[in-house]
């Protein structure tokens, strides 16, 4: 499962390397697929390639022209606009394809929560307990914050909240209810710049973070004219 890949074709390359080495068969992405980096049309390819099961994020509809830029700071603004003119007609066709929410097998898409798939960031348990409120899902997957996350809504009502640490694996209990978010590949926040991912199979999730090429990652943002933070975060995993 990935989610805020951002146009980070080298975060995204070293994520499907460790999730060949584990045997992954099946991609959920997220959303954000696009934005801030330098690579949209390069992270879309690997994507089709792979048959990835995706939605769209807040920044694959602003690329698109679903979502107001107006809502976005600066940087993402300027990034937005610059991948609109990078993306060729095949890749904003793909973008323009994926909604906002989706259902699988074995769990409910979003992108932010599931008050609001696309925009709200979903940091505390009080807020996911409003999204538990909404649908009976017993699973949903979430990105949007770029922070690895477990919320876990217990039979007596209570919802708990924790960050989900590299290796750390978690084994769904059954009668409760979980939302997951994968954290970021390519522009993790929570101050370890390794891409984050999580492989779920049976009932189990596991965090994953793996090291990537950030410095090739980073100067292809600037040499793209991009704004300056968006190749200096990356290292510094925020
Ligand atoms: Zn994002």
């Amino acid at each position: 499962m990935l989610s805020d890949l951002h146009s980070n074709v080298e975060a995204l390359d070293a994520v499907l390397a460790a999730a060949d080495e584990a045997g992954c068969e099946r991609f959920l992405v997220l959303g954000d697929i696009v934005g801030y980096g330098a690579d949209p049309g390069a992270v879309i390819e690997r994507l089709r390639e792979r048959e990835a099961v995706a939605i769209a994020g807040n920044h694959d509809l602003a690329a698109t022209g679903s979502f107001d830029v107006t809502w976005f700071n600066e940087a993402a603004a300027r990034a937005i606009a610059w991948t609109r003119e990078a993306l060729d007609a095949e890749a904003t066709t793909y973008l323009s394809s994926l909604a906002p929410t989706r259902s699988t097998d074995e769990a409910l898409l979003v992108h932010g929560s599931v008050r609001d798939p696309v925009a709200e960031y979903l940091l505390s348990p009080e807020d996911a307990a409003e999204s538990f409120a909404l649908a009976e899902y017993s699973l949903a997957f979430f990105g949007h914050t770029h922070l690895p996350t477990v919320f876990r809504h217990q039979p007596d009502g209570r919802v708990k909240g924790w960050v989900m640490a590299e290796g750390q694996a978690l084994s769904l209990i059954a009668g409760e209810r979980y939302m997951l978010n994968p954290g970021s590949v390519g522009q993790p926040r929570d101050r370890d710049p390794r891409a984050g991912f999580l492989i779920f199979e049976d009932g189990k999730a596991t965090g994953h973070r793996v090291p990537y090429e950030i410095d090739k990652a980073a100067s292809k943002i600037r040499a793209a004219g991009l704004p300056e933070w968006l190749a200096d975060r990356l290292s510094l995993g925020e």
